[in-house]
């Protein structure tokens, strides 16, 4: 889909306001008491540990699942690189769950509670690069990680391994989980392991993912339904005998022509795209098949729904129109991302604690570099290179724009994601820029400090059963008055290919 936290970050800060503090000398000042300094338990120490003396081990499998960049669904190298990773530190596997054969669960321990993590390892194709700071593809029209899921898929496996060192070390009861989701991208993995039921017992998921900023993610997302109306019409000679043709490329058109028209009749914030994906073999064949994809997106679920039984509407009239048919199919369907207040302040608390990345001056100047193609095509000024801090953590949940399959966890079970600081500041998503950053160092820190974090936060919720009740609780009162609908039709298995 997109980086679920990349909205409105791409902002050209044209002013650069510098804060001046000037010590006072000549008046010794009393301090203020200070709060209590606020340390690791040994138990996150120990994680914590786990994951600094294993860096370089993460930067190779980073390296080697950026390298592989394998698309949703075909990401059987990624997965295994995770697998092997996870199988060498005592986790059982489960391959090939919920009928993708590059999604797995991997488990540690036993009984409640069980806290699950979430790693993506999908690539979107056109975005190879090299990690240089202009536009080089490693491959020509090959795949990259624009998103960035390598140092995702490799950050919270490390977060899992180093909660359940944590486990061992300090004899900590429970199940640490960690879950291989394939085909973010196009909201596959998690939506069919949720209807899979592997889901079901989990106390609290946590996730991550690429950021420009360092942060807790307390916001939610758009819901997407992604469909594929197939036409079927006659083929005929095109020039000789028309009249004994129907074209199904017509209905595609003609039904991109109403929803065109209906866009004007919905909420601002709905967001209607679509590629038209068999138009027809050449233009002397009357098309007998046509297919258009189409993915229908909205603040809630709710209005997702309404605009996609038009859409249908719209379809079923365009195969009056031109005498042919439509088959429809759902292909996924997600919800907005549920938000979790308990969790957020959980994840933010532990975020602080570990910290934001910290760049050299190579990695700024790295950036700088790749910021300039950006103004170059876009105007403004970025008013710094990389992001250093955390984030404070909002009030209230801000709204996404982009969509992500965690959605439709997050209305199952109790979830918190972050994004660390691991691409340049104000990097559009899915971009060349994000494939080159998260490559080499800029990536590497920001997924430490994610492994890091989620560790921390993945303790406190193994030990801490009034956390996991405070977000139960939370997750209680924010569905109690909702129905919980999916277009999917019920007992329908993952597509087994994208396209
Ligand atoms: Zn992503």
């Amino acid at each position: 889909m997109t980086n679920r936290f990349m909205r409105s970050w791409n902002i050209y800060c044209l002013f650069c306001a510098v804060l001046v503090i000037v010590p006072s000398l000549a008046f010794p000042q009393v301090k203020p008491a200070k709060s209590p300094p606020r340390t690791l338990t040994p138990a996150k120490q120990t994680a914590v540990s786990w994951v600094d003396a294993n860096q370089a081990k993460l930067i190779d499998v980073n390296q080697a699942i950026w390298n592989y960049a394998e698309v949703g669904l075909q990401e059987y190298k990624s997965s295994q690189a995770l697998i092997d990773l996870l199988t060498a530190n005592g986790f059982t596997i489960q391959k090939g769950v919920a009928g993708m054969p590059t999604a797995f669960v991997a488990s540690y321990g036993s009984g409640k509670p069980v806290i699950g993590m979430m790693a993506e390892y999908d690539a979107l194709p056109g975005l190879s690069q090299d990690t240089v700071p202009y536009r080089k593809p490693l491959v020509e029209n090959g795949a990259g990680h624009g998103c960035g899921h390598s140092i995702f898929g490799t950050a919270s496996t490390a977060a899992a391994i180093a909660i359940k060192d944590a486990m061992v070390k300090g004899k900590l009861a429970g199940t640490i989980r960690l879950y291989g989701t394939p085909a973010e991208e196009t909201g596959i993995g998690k939506v069919y392991m949720v209807k899979a039921g592997l889901f079901d017992d989990v106390d609290a998921v946590l996730h991550w993912h690429l950021g420009d900023k360092t942060a807790v993610g307390y916001g939610t997302t758009k819901a997407v339904v992604s469909v594929k109306f197939t036409f079927t019409g006659v083929a005929a000679h095109a020039s000789a005998s028309p009249h004994q043709g129907r074209s199904a490329l017509d209905a595609v058109e003609l039904m991109d022509i109403g929803v065109n028209y209906m866009r004007e009749h919905v909420k601002e914030d709905a967001r209607i795209h679509y590629v038209i994906t068999d138009g027809g073999g050449q233009p002397n064949v009357v098309p007998p098949r046509a297919q258009v994809w189409y993915y229908v997106r909205a603040n809630t679920h709710k209005d997702v729904e309404n605009y996609y039984a038009w859409i249908v509407d719209i379809a079923k009239a365009a195969a009056q129109m031109t005498k042919t048919s439509v088959e429809v199919k759902v292909d996924s369907d997600t919800h907005e991302i549920l938000p979790n207040r308990p969790l957020a302040e959980l994840l933010y608390s532990n975020l602080t604690l570990v910290g934001a990345p910290r760049f050299t001056d190579d990695e700024k100047m790295f950036a700088r570099k790749l910021q300039e193609t950006v103004e170059q095509e876009f105007g403004g000024k970025f008013d710094r290179a990389l992001s250093e801090e955390v984030e404070p953590l909002p009030d209230r949940p801000e709204q996404g724009t982009a969509s992500t399959d965690v959605g439709e966890v997050s209305w199952k079970v109790p979830t918190i994601g972050m994004r660390a600081s691991s691409t340049v500041y104000g990097a559009p998503g899915h971009s060349w820029l994000n494939v080159a950053a998260s490559g080499m160092s800029i990536g590497q820190k920001g997924m430490v400090v994610a492994a890091k974090a989620l560790a921390c936060t993945g303790i406190e919720l193994l030990t801490n059963p009034k956390a996991v009740e405070a977000a139960w609780a939370d997750f209680r009162a924010r569905t109690k008055d909702t129905t919980f609908v999916s277009l999917i039709p019920p007992g329908q298995g993952p597509p087994t290919a994208i396209r």
